[in-house]
């Protein structure tokens, strides 16, 4: 009994101090924590197709296909299914994947979230998505910061 008037004295105390924590999503966008896990960039520019990201996923999310001489020929994105463990990032050694904040997207079945590196350019929700801007991206991997702008798809 104690307990339950010692959590109803909190309950009370915050809903009459006027304090919000939540914002009226859609018209506001809420600020997510720097440590947010959200969709992932891919640069095509930087991958050098050796597969990490596609042994490390726990759920085949990612599909990298290359042909007999291990050049890269398509990388494949079922983003319906990622659980957003931030692997793939960690493990690729040119920071060729980034996870972004970005977690505004929908499909009407986990099929419409399946893209290969072709269609993720014409995808708006993703290809407006400015992972740089998101994040920094680790700028100790040995491929360095590179020549000029990084195309992440
Ligand atoms: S975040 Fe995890 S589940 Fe998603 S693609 Fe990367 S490794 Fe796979
Ligand atoms: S780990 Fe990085 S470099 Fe290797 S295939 Fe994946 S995206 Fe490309």
């Amino acid at each position: 009994m104690i307990g339950l008037l010692k959590s109803m004295a909190t309950t009370m105390k915050h809903a009459l101090s006027g304090d919000t924590f939540t914002v009226e999503y859609p018209e506001e966008a809420p600020e997510v924590s720097a440590r947010f896990r959200g969709v992932h960039k891919f640069s095509q520019e930087r991958c050098i197709w050796c597969r990490q990201c596609e042994n490390v996923c726990p759920n085949d999310t990612i599909q990298i296909v290359t042909d007999n001489q291990r050049n890269g020929e398509q990388y494949n994105l079922h983003v319906g299914q990622c659980i957003y463990c931030r692997l793939c990032e960690e493990v690729c050694p040119v920071d060729a994947i980034l996870l972004t904040e970005n977690f505004e997207f929908t499909g009407d079945t986990k099929h419409d979230l399946v893209f290969n590196k072709e269609q993720l350019k014409n995808v708006p929700w993703y290809n407006d998505i400015d992972p740089v801007a998101s994040r920094e991206p680790d700028r100790g991997a040995w491929i360095g910061d590179g020549e000029g702008e990084v195309d992440y798809q």
